[in-house]
């Protein structure tokens, strides 16, 4: 998808004083009708009440008071959530909807096409609307994102309210309070006016600021000071499974610490009044990584704080960090919009994701939370990864950015490597690699990508106003440091998307593949409980019962007929193990017959000949003997 396809809505019954373009940002021309709002703060501050204190049934009270006016009216619930890049607002867990005016029930119609709207008409009298509906966390993972548990919760407000329709979400205020589970604590970029018991009074502040603080809350919280001293203060707030769980190592704490740092020198001024890292260590509540302008949400593994998780989730939050300065401060024009019922589009996020991604990669390298050889793992495995994406054959970079919005949802791809969905991550980040490799070798070592950061998304200290770019706004950044066609260096990496070796290449490495084992990949495989073929035979198996996870399009799996949900049922007429796989590979290299997998798909046995002689084979970079070596210096610490 390119720009907005189909906008429906409803002027008719939109109440709209004056209507006028949101004043910042974007291109008006491009703004569909939905996201035009009225030139006026909402009249009055709407006061929230959320009883989050149900960890049983795990349901949530809602209560919302809004000032209103005689007349139509439209409710929005949010429907465009930041950060997801998609129209994820869970309108389906919305249950129990009453409103009234003065004490007496007013009926509520919803949309017939927009089903995140309810229309009402207010009565002549009524001054104010009192709101009540249910929030059900969902009690599973098939119901969606796990996000309440005995022991901890993820608060997001865009979950648990209604808003006017027709108003920019910097001019309706909102007062909000939430009541937690007794005893419990709290981590939150808000500020808390009071607290009454177990209930928190939150100062008033704009929606668009509310929904993007979200709340953790546990039975077992730790607080940690990252920067003491700071005038823009760094937190890490900690819920977990278990209270040993919150205890960090002091390595790790220490390399945290030299996160923040490193992230200062890389984007100089922090554009936040304060800064808190939401983390959760749960095997319950579902993993998360989504950025905010003064707070993230993550969670991860539960032995992450103790050193004992897998090192490939240790980007996690030097990613949502960059954030903060790529994507929340600055925001491509295209992505911003003046509320959340209306199309964001991804134009640009092959910068606010990618050039997040390479951060993440060199951030964890540079405060020590990878070495250099597990950056070193982590970049051959992305490398190689895309090299392999037979999906380059048909779609370019560019155009994944536009179908992420129906994509985002976590669904699992049949054919990933063809459909490359999201490779706006992995493809983006090489990209910028590329960027960073090309601005060294122009300008002899005296430019790189990290004064790209430092100009572009360094701005004022304390700052939380958003800022928005457009593409030519990047390539002028670039052309201001080192004059160079960018414009066309970096079009046809993104519309005619060559293989991604290059940068690596410019780096002083190369690829190669052999039998040695990568870390990063070993590390996968023990997170994902599978075994990762993909680079040999051209496919992935799960551990628990050899189900196929993934099928590389066009790979010798793939010319054997395989498809991902196949269960290898036997290897050469013995049944299944990954050690048998891997020893038929190694016979396979001095022997002609094809490698022979038994597989059962629903109630079919078939039999399945993979013509493949090479050996195991792994990604590994290896430097270019007589070239400069530019990677060291990105990984480098500052
Ligand atoms: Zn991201």
């Amino acid at each position: 998808m390119g720009r907005i396809g189909v906008v429906v809505l409803l002027a008719c019954s939109l109440w709209l004083p004056s209507i006028a373009l949101a004043r910042n940002d974007g291109d008006p021309a491009a703004m569909p009708e939905v996201a035009k709002v009225a030139d006026a703060d909402w009249p009055g501050t709407i006061t929230l009440v959320v009883d989050a204190s149900d960890v049983s049934q795990r349901i949530q009270r809602v209560r919302e008071r809004i000032p209103v006016q005689p007349g139509p009216l439209t409710l929005w619930y949010p429907q465009w959530i930041p950060g997801h890049h998609a129209p994820t607002g869970p309108v389906n867990q919305l249950a129990g909807l009453a409103i009234d005016g003065n004490g007496t029930r007013i009926a509520w119609r919803r949309d017939a096409v927009d089903m995140y709207a309810f229309h009402l008409d207010v009565p002549a009298g009524v001054d104010a609307l009192d709101i009540e509906f249910q929030y059900l966390s969902p009690t599973s993972s098939a119901q969606g994102r796990v996000a309440m548990t005995s022991a901890m919760l993820d608060l997001q407000w865009h979950r648990v309210l209604l808003y006017p329709a027709g108003y920019d979400a910097r001019r309706i205020r909102f007062a909000p309070s939430l009541t937690l589970p007794a005893g419990w604590q709290s981590g939150t970029a808000l500020e808390i006016a009071s607290r009454d018991g177990d209930t928190l009074h939150f100062a008033p502040l704009a929606l668009v600021d509310l929904v993007d603080s979200p709340l953790y809350a546990g039975r077992w919280f730790k607080r940690y000071d990252l920067d003491p001293g700071a005038g823009q203060a760094v937190h890490l707030d900690v819920v977990a499974d278990a209270p040993e769980l919150l205890e960090a190592k002091p390595a790790i704490l220490d390399a945290h610490r030299a996160l923040v740092r490193q992230a200062d020198l890389v984007f100089g001024a922090r554009p936040f009044a304060h800064y808190d890292f939401l983390l959760a260590l749960s095997d319950l509540f579902s993993g998360i990584g989504l950025e905010h302008h003064q707070s993230s949400e993550n969670g991860t593994d539960p032995g992450y704080l103790r050193g004992d998780a897998p090192f490939t989730g240790n980007d996690l939050l030097p990613h949502e960090y960059s954030h903060a300065w790529n994507g929340k401060y600055r925001r491509p024009a295209p992505s911003w919009t003046p509320h959340f019922n209306t199309p964001m589009h991804g134009d640009l996020l092959w910068l606010y994701e990618g050039q997040t991604n390479y951060w993440a990669v060199v951030l964890s390298a540079r405060s020590g939370l990878w070495n250099n050889e597990q950056a070193r793992a982590v970049l051959a495995e992305l490398v190689a990864t895309q090299a392999q994406r037979r999906g380059r054959d048909w779609r370019s970079l560019q155009d994944t950015v536009s179908q992420g919005i129906i994509d985002f949802n976590d669904a699992p791809q049949a054919w990933e490597s063809w459909q490359r969905a999201y490779d706006f991550y992995g493809g983006g980040a090489l990209l910028w690699l590329d960027v960073d490799a090309e601005l060294r070798e122009l300008s002899k070592g005296k430019r790189s990508l990290d004064d790209f950061a430092h100009g572009f998304f360094g701005g004022s200290q304390g700052r939380v106003q958003v800022s928005t770019y457009t593409f030519d706004d990047v390539v002028a950044a670039l052309d201001a440091l080192q004059p160079f066609d960018w414009a066309a260096f970096l079009r046809e990496r993104l519309d005619a998307t060559p293989a991604p070796f290059d940068g690596l290449v410019r780096s002083g490495w190369r690829m190669v593949y052999d039998d040695a084992p990568n870390a990063a990949i070993a590390a996968a495989e023990g997170a994902d409980d599978n075994d990762d073929f993909r680079f040999s035979l051209g496919l992935k198996v799960a551990r628990a019962d050899g189900r196929i996870e993934e099928v590389v399009w066009d790979g010798p799996a793939f010319k054997a007929g395989l498809a991902r949900d196949m269960q290898v049922i036997a290897v050469d007429g013995t049944a299944y193990t990954a050690a048998r796989l891997r020893q038929a590979l190694l016979a396979a290299k001095t022997a002609k017959p094809p490698i022979e997998l038994l597989v059962r798909q629903g109630d079919s046995f078939s039999t399945h000949r993979i013509d493949y002689h090479d050996g195991v084979r792994q990604p590994r970079l290896e430097r270019i003997p007589g070239t400069p070596d530019r990677l060291s210096r990105m990984l480098a610490p500052r």
